[in-house]
């Protein structure tokens, strides 16, 4: 019999109604003939209603004890589909992710898997169960519960699915698959029905929201391939797995956006090695991630260097670039938090030197100005003013005509 591994985002089991329509789908899924591990988030947003009690207590938190809270919303949804299939007579147990034997390292809320003895789960299978898996959460090589980072869910399916060597696995989730461009923006938006490791991890650390980027790296890193899926329809997905497997290879696959941008630039800073070494540590030092980076053509012995962080993060670092301005003599510092992401994601760009030039014609065209540029070798980023961004998403979408791709 072949095993699927499936997992069920928070949407997914936010009420009991909700509950019982994943427990008629794994029902089918039986009759279908398939072994099934499925792994749980917690019920709709129990893990911030989690996050807002433990805030009453105060904001200085023991990370050990918050992992011990926020790893019960998914025990609870694990129980309660478990009762629910057994209600229906379908043998099912469900495990905490110890019991399923998920050893992480010991950084709390934000845990990296190091790896699964999958021998409770097997042994589960054997009998002809329906294994329903807390997701989430696991054991810290010091014997504490922890918790793998938001949306962790995603990477305990992954994970599982690496492990059990299943046929595939099957995230559900509140959206029909992943698009050209987010519908709401764009209508002409188009459902792909398949897309590769690489753009899926671009799409995903690009803010559309649909996977944990560390669940499409883990899916990439063993090869687990991947359906993305709406779990209130009965149709299929978008399928993410190796590129070169693809049938048709697109230049450009999906537009993506970011809001959660702010930008900083430092000006007249010496031109001299090792600047851009402490500016850029001492931000690493506070764990404020840094995304796009320029730097200008040198005047005289000066240059001026912006670069963009995560805007949430703009009040924890506007003190460490001042202090950083003043150590290297720079003349001084500006930012803006008015500012968002724009970009093209695509494996077939690599070998197509037209692509930036159109993406450039497509913004210019809508009297767009660009504030900053970076490029990968599957995607092409802008900064842009906030206010035109889904000016930006809708032409760029006509651009490269993705209304017609499939
Ligand atoms: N419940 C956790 C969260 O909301 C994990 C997950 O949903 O994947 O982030
Ligand atoms: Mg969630």
């Amino acid at each position: 019999m072949s095993l699927l591994v499936t997992k069920f985002g928070g949407s997914s089991v936010a009420s009991l109604e909700r509950i019982h329509n994943v427990a008629l789908r794994l029902r089918e899924l039986r009759q279908e003939g398939y072994q099934l591990v499925v792994i749980v988030s917690a019920m709709g947003d129990t893990t911030d209603e989690l996050l807002k009690m433990a805030g009453q207590i105060g904001n200085e938190f023991d990370p050990r004890e918050m992992d011990m809270l926020l790893a019960t919303g998914e025990q609870q949804s694990a129980a309660l589909l478990t009762l629910t299939l057994q209600s229906m007579g379908i043998a099912a147990v469900s495990l905490t992710g110890w019991q399923a034997g998920i050893m992480t390292d010991n950084a709390h809320s934000k845990a990296s898997i190091l790896n699964i003895a999958p021998e409770r789960i097997q042994q589960e299978l054997n009998k002809d169960h329906i294994v329903v898996i807390a997701g989430f959460q696991g054991l810290s090589t010091e014997g504490n519960v922890t918790t793998l980072g938001r949306g962790g869910s995603d990477t305990s399916a992954v994970a599982l699915a690496a492990v059990l060597k299943a046929e595939r696995c099957k995230i559900f989730t509140d959206v029909d698959g992943v698009f050209t461009a987010d519908p709401r923006i764009v209508k002409e938006a188009k459902q792909l029905s398949q897309v590769s490791y690489e753009e899926m991890l671009e799409m995903a650390s690009l803010g559309a929201g649909i996977l944990q980027p560390r669940a499409a790296e883990c899916a990439m890193l063993h090869q687990v391939e991947l359906e993305v899926l709406n779990s209130f329809k009965r149709q299929q997905g978008t399928i993410i797995l190796e590129g070169n497997r693809m049938e048709h290879d697109r230049n450009v696959s999906g537009i993506a956006h970011d809001l959660n941008v702010a930008k900083i630039a430092l000006f007249d800073v010496p031109d001299q090695p090792g600047i851009a070494m402490r500016i850029f540590k001492k931000l690493a030092e506070n764990s404020i991630n840094v995304d796009m980076v320029i730097q200008s053509a040198t005047r005289g012995h000066h240059n001026d260097i912006a670069f963009t962080i995560d805007r949430d993060e703009l009040t924890r670092a506007l003190p460490i670039v001042n202090e950083v301005v003043e150590e290297i003599g720079a003349s001084g510092m500006s930012y803006g938090n008015n500012v968002a992401k724009v970009s093209i994601v695509g494996a077939g760009m690599q070998s197509n030197p037209g692509v930036a030039a159109a993406m450039f014609e497509a913004l210019a065209e809508e009297n767009i100005n660009i504030h900053m540029i970076a490029t990968s070798e599957i995607k092409i980023s802008c900064v842009i003013d906030e206010t035109e961004i889904k000016k930006a998403v809708r032409a760029l979408h006509a651009k490269f005509e993705l209304d017609k791709v499939k």
